[in-house]
């Protein structure tokens, strides 16, 4: 089932998440329900406080197009840095430059709750940063200087050919 995703000034979005304890049917309808939701929005990772559900999981699409599942998500590692345009579900039609580590390993909990490790890089890392923020009520705005709308960014695109 599609969920609604909220949007900046919804009081959701600023909470620090619960740990998820129990690994039962209503998780894995909330995983079906933000994977539905997510493929419908384009979107590459989507946070439970985003569908309105203060619990610590989130969803990651990573370079091959696998949808990661996080429960309980840490970040036990990060290298490097890099610099880019963040967008996010909750922040329609504005982006902003974002720095975040290059290359970010996260331990985190499946569906089942078994734990697991995952490392990646370039946009995945970044999407692992942007999406556990939002666990702790964090929103990508906080990180950059100006926000731009797209006619903006299609104007300094044209600029650059
Ligand atoms: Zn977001």
């Amino acid at each position: 089932m599609l969920r609604t995703i909220v949007t900046e000034g919804d009081p959701v979005l600023n909470k620090v998440c619960h740990p998820v304890t129990k690994f039962d049917e209503k998780l894995w309808i909330l995983l079906d329900d933000m994977q539905e939701t997510l493929a419908e929005s384009n979107g590459v990772g989507l946070a439970a406080p985003q569908v309105g559900i203060l619990r610590r999981v989130v969803l990651v699409i990573n370079s091959q197009d696998e949808v990661l599942e996080l429960i309980n998500p840490t970040i036990i590692k990060t290298e490097g840095e890099q610099e880019g345009l963040e967008g996010c579900l909750s922040v329609p039609g504005k982006w902003g430059n974002v720095k975040r580590p290059m290359v970010v390993r996260v331990r985190a909990q499946d569906r089942n709750g078994n734990w697991f490790e995952v490392e990646d890089e370039e946009l995945t890392a970044r999407c692992f940063c942007h999406e556990l923020d939002h666990l702790d009520g964090h929103l990508f705005v906080e990180h950059t200087d100006r926000l731009y709308t797209s006619e903006e960014l299609d104007a300094m695109m044209e600029e650059d050919e």
